[in-house]
């Protein structure tokens, strides 16, 4: 899989077992900058998952979810190597793309509205993957206006919401075959990429919650004729990465972690 690349440059930067691996992240927490240093942190953590997994780090996609935070503090994740960043605002991406490099590969995963897809899409060409397509309505809207634009199909997530909290976005686990049928078979200019899901928010079902998703997967894979290895799973956050990389995970979307708690603006 092309765009699972990223964890091969990750690899290549930390696998040398003379250097003590404290000392030198307290260093280059000091020369580095502290989100590049909470980077190499959460890239050695996602190694020894997918170690306990049995899974090369090559096959799990650190998504570095960057929504508040400023362009310079991307800019030094960037630097670091990082290729992938995950926003949730179609607003906050579209002024932030254009600031930094084109070959990053940006992820959507925030709930998207059809009325913002033109923006999205006409504002970030190398917007990469929309993770959270949650009905037919947003994935028609989105296959209609690739079509309209040079370029290639967009990958898509099918957003499952597995934890049936109604604040979540996301299609019913019992839709999500009907809607993988619909976006492989009915639009040709969306790539039906795999699965993604928020747990719940105090973790304490998510176990059951990534059960869910891979079941969804079986399903969605059966009835549409695709292996299973290559459909994908996106779960785990700052809070739960590496027990989802343990349940089959293969791109994490983890934001705090590496850029620090995020600050909203306090509403009065
Ligand atoms: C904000 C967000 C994340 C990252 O959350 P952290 O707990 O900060 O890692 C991941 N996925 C989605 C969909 C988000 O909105």
């Amino acid at each position: 899989m092309k765009n699972l690349e990223l964890g091969e440059d990750n690899s290549k930067r930390d696998n040398n077992p003379d250097i003590n691996e404290e000392a030198m992240a307290a260093s280059s927490a000091a020369t580095e900058g502290v989100a590049a240093a909470a980077l190499r942190s959460v890239i050695q953590r996602v190694h020894q998952a997918a170690e306990r997994s049995a899974r090369g780090p090559d096959r799990i996609r650190i998504v570095a979810v960057s929504k508040t935070k400023p362009v310079s503090l991307l800019r030094q994740v960037y630097d670091a190597g990082h290729r992938c960043f995950g926003e949730n605002y179609v607003q906050e991406l579209v002024e932030k793309a254009p600031q930094l490099p084109d070959d990053i590969e940006w992820h959507f995963i925030g709930n998207l509205q059809s009325n913002k897809v033109k923006a999205l899409l006409t504002g970030v060409p190398n917007l990469a993957m929309v993770e959270t397509v949650d009905d037919k309505k947003i994935a028609d809207r989105l296959d209609r206006m690739v079509a309209s634009m040079e370029r290639k199909p967009l990958k898509v997530f099918i957003q499952v919401n597995t934890s049936g909290e109604e604040s979540k976005s996301g299609v019913e686990p019992a839709g999500c075959v009907e809607l993988a049928q619909h976006v492989s078979q009915s639009c040709p200019n969306l790539e039906f990429c795999g699965l993604m899901t928020i747990g719940m928010l105090d973790y304490t079902s998510t176990p059951e919650n990534f059960k869910t998703l891979a079941q969804c997967r079986s399903e969605v894979c059966k009835a549409i004729g695709m292996p299973e290895e290559q459909c994908e799973l996106s779960m785990g956050m700052s809070g739960d990465f590496e027990l989802a990389i343990e349940m089959g995970s293969n791109n994490v979307r983890i934001g705090s972690t590496i850029f620090g708690a995020r600050e909203y603006p306090k509403k009065n």
